[in-house]
């Protein structure tokens, strides 16, 4: 089974204004039930065991996958299923809350560039740089000209990223504003979801429309051919993760990793079959 009609729903084009209104959280791009998408987890994890292992051994490039979201729209889960599916020995995995002092004397990327992947690996970021443009608008932490300004600093940015070796890809995880409010309801009430719990998601939440609108400008002035967005239904996991899985094993496929040589200096005979078949 091809998996590219998974994908082809969920890329924003370079430039285009995504309508997020228009875009129904619930869609599952044709995956009719878990067991389907379960299938294409499993296919994406031969893929990824396979790419992972060219990205190491080719030791050179890497790959970051910028995770966005509202509150509760599973960027933590998203993250939880890519650990199950790669080596932990590859993966870098990042958050980014609110800027600690420190943070707050550099500029905005610096925190970003410390997290980076080195050659040969992959970075998760769960909130990115991007939130220099959402939530600091959305609040009003810095003048408009200042965050307005930035959308040129991360294009920019990004594209050197691209130039040097790193893929990045970026994906927002779209939520419905019902499926939040259930699911923070539940992070209240069970004791062992209560820790992810913060009264701020509420208020956060009566800025939706704000949000909205913040997500749908940092998309449409960020996203270029080298640094793409796409934005994935996210109200039911299963199928948000199958797809996420897609999209991290089409860009690893796109890099066109090389199969690594034999290796150099091996002894006569060592290749052969020692049993002599
Ligand atoms: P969580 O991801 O639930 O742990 O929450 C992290 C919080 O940090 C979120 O409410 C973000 O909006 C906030 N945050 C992340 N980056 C920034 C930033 N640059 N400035 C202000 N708040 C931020
Ligand atoms: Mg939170």
């Amino acid at each position: 089974m091809s998996d590219d009609h998974l994908r082809k729903g969920l890329r924003v084009a370079p430039g285009e204004r995504p309508r997020l209104d228009r875009i129904d959280p619930g869609d599952t791009l044709g995956l009719a039930d878990r067991e389907e998408a379960a299938a294409v987890v499993a296919a994406c994890g031969e893929r990824l065991e396979a790419l992972q292992a060219l990205l190491a051994s080719e030791d050179r490039r890497s790959l970051l996958l910028v995770l966005q979201g509202m509150d509760a729209s599973g960027k933590d889960g998203v993250v939880r299923a890519l650990c199950g599916a790669l080596n932990p020995m590859i993966l870098h995995t990042a958050s980014f809350g609110v800027p600690t002092k420190p943070e707050l004397r550099h500029d905005f990327l610096w925190r970003i560039t410390r997290e980076l992947p080195e050659r040969g690996r992959m970075a998760v970021f769960n909130r990115s740089h991007y939130e220099d443009v959402l939530v600091v608008r959305v609040d009003g932490l810095v003048p408009e000209d200042e965050w307005r300004a930035r959308y040129g600093q991360i294009t920019r940015f990004e594209e050197r990223l691209a130039e040097t070796g790193t893929a990045v890809v970026k994906v927002m995880l779209h939520i419905s504003r019902d499926e939040q409010l259930g699911r923070l309801r539940e992070r209240a009430q069970d004791p062992l979801k209560r820790w992810k719990f913060s009264a701020d998601d509420l208020r956060k939440r009566d800025q939706w429309d704000a949000y909205m609108a913040a997500y749908e400008d940092a998309i449409e002035r960020t996203g270029t051919d080298d640094a793409p967005w796409y934005v994935v239904p996210a109200d039911r996991k299963w199928a948000r993760n199958a797809l996420v899985l897609e999209i991290v094993a089409h860009v690893l496929e796109r890099m066109r990793l090389p199969e690594p040589p034999v290796p150099e200096g091996l002894p006569p005979g060592f290749l052969e079959d020692p049993a002599g078949g």
